[in-house]
């Protein structure tokens, strides 16, 4: 397993349309090994997802953990076609692995229906709502070469990190001489992705 390199905004990879990954090769160890590595660097930069496309390969899988305390919650899409299950919309804050430090709030559908193939080749469908239904979609994104900023319709939420805990993190105001390590308490829209 290694922690691998993740492309920042303007590294032409988060641009293309990723390419599909053939059936025969579904249940290989190659997918299987970049699953293991995409897990650790998301692990690494304690995001809550992660494109293969952000790791400079330009295939169709990624991986989401929307709770990043619970495991259970991590999922692996190999070739994720994503349907929208009612037209609802909502829009909330986004962060991004490969625009460090910046957030914006982004609309997305509340509710879609994820079908794709496991890290073992198994194909399987499953519903997603609110924040874990942003995540995969912040990442089938990726697949897209569309990043969350392409999605925001009020480009004035944009925010710088420090700028966002201070004004804009969705939590009560920080104690007085408050440390860093309150970041732990920010909510979901302070992962990135
Ligand atoms: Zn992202």
């Amino acid at each position: 397993m290694a922690i691998l390199k993740v492309a920042q905004m303007g590294h032409p990879v988060l641009r293309q349309v990723a390419e599909e990954i053939p059936a025969k090769a579904l249940k290989s160890s190659d997918i299987k090994a970049l699953v293991d590595d995409l897990v650790e660097t998301m692990s690494e930069y304690a995001g809550i997802g992660l494109a293969a496309p952000q790791v400079h390969f330009g295939v169709r899988l990624f991986i989401i953990q929307p709770d990043p305390g619970d495991e259970s919650t991590l999922r692996v899409a190999v070739n994720p076609v994503l349907t929208p299950l009612s037209e609802e919309m909502e829009e909330s804050w986004e962060g991004c692995l490969s625009l460090p430090d910046i957030h914006g709030m982004v609309p997305r559908y509340m509710r879609i229906r994820l079908d794709a193939w496991d890290a073992s080749g198994e194909k399987y469908s499953v519903e997603f709502e609110n924040f874990a239904a942003r995540v995969a979609q912040h990442e089938a994104d990726h697949l897209d070469g569309v990043l969350f900023i392409d999605r925001m319709t009020n480009l004035s939420t944009l925010a710088y990190g420090d700028e966002w805990r201070r004004y804009h993190a969705p939590r009560p105001e920080p104690k007085e001489g408050g440390e860093d390590e309150e970041e732990e308490e920010i909510e979901e829209g302070g992962k990135s992705c």
